[in-house]
């Protein structure tokens, strides 16, 4: 009933000639993919040729960041509605990557989130707790505090627009992955999170993605859990190959 959902995260590579290249590359591999949801974030600079090259496919383009207001005085930033009119349907809010380096707060990840559905975007909420904080025993308050702070101020009918992605920090880039049954005791406890703050129906239907060194070659493990729903996908979602494999890892 939750359709599985394949994102690439392209973080801060490719200009937007390479951006393109790989949009190209996907809308070639992907022309047969199966039935599941697919969705690249590149950076705001190649969104335009990358929307460009994926038009008339069903992979979405989101947009890695976004700013709270609609426009105005705010050098260097980006609205949601700026990406919607660029060809984005979808953006990333609260990567760990933003939380540690942009020191982004909860309170703001929250207005991310509000500014991204306003615009009409699907939002995928990143949380995801450090090495330390695993080791103390305290992922699971972590990880409920993150969504508590970023979207416990919204409604059932809001949140049909959000998918969340359980991220661990330690996982991210370093080649560990956690493991199916790490990444499932966290996802039941997200799912249990979301069904007692909102409502069983927004419960079972929150699609909740795993991300964290996800690979062609651990993505079947993960994915037969019954929790996660799909996978946030960096380094692997960089070369059309591995990411048209992962989309297809229902026949790996
Ligand atoms: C990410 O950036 O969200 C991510 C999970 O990266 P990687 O797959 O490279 O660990």
């Amino acid at each position: 009933m939750r359709r599985p959902l394949i994102a690439g995260n392209w973080k801060m590579n490719t200009t937007p000639e390479e951006g393109a290249e790989l949009g190209r590359a996907l809308a070639k591999a992907l022309v047969d993919a199966p039935a599941v949801d697919v969705a690249v974030y590149p950076p705001f600079l190649s969104i335009g040729p990358v929307a460009q090259a994926l038009r008339g496919t069903d992979v979405a383009v989101g947009g890695q960041d976004l700013h709270t207001e609609t426009g105005g005085a705010y050098t260097g930033n980006t609205s949601g509605e700026m990406l919607a009119a660029a060809g984005c349907t979808t953006v990333l809010v609260g990567h760990s990557e933003r939380r540690t380096y942009e020191q982004e707060s909860g309170e703001l990840l929250a207005a991310k989130t509000r500014a991204g559905l306003r615009a009409g975007l699907w939002v995928t909420f990143c949380c995801g707790e450090t090495d330390a904080q695993r080791d103390a025993g305290d992922t699971l308050d972590v990880v409920r505090g993150q969504l508590a702070d970023g979207l416990g101020g919204l409604t059932a009918n809001e949140l049909r627009n959000v998918v969340i992605a359980y991220e661990p920090v330690w996982a991210i880039g370093t080649g560990r992955t956690a493991t199916p049954e790490q990444a499932q005791d966290v996802h039941a406890a997200i799912r249990a999170w979301v069904t007692s703050t909102w409502d069983a129906g927004v419960g079972r239907s929150m699609r909740i993605l795993y991300g964290g060194s996800v690979k062609p070659t651990n993505v079947v493990g993960i994915m037969a859990k019954p929790d996660i729903d799909g996978a946030l996908v960096g380094g692997a979602s960089l070369k059309a190959d591995s990411f048209d494999a992962l989309v297809r890892f229902q026949s790996l």
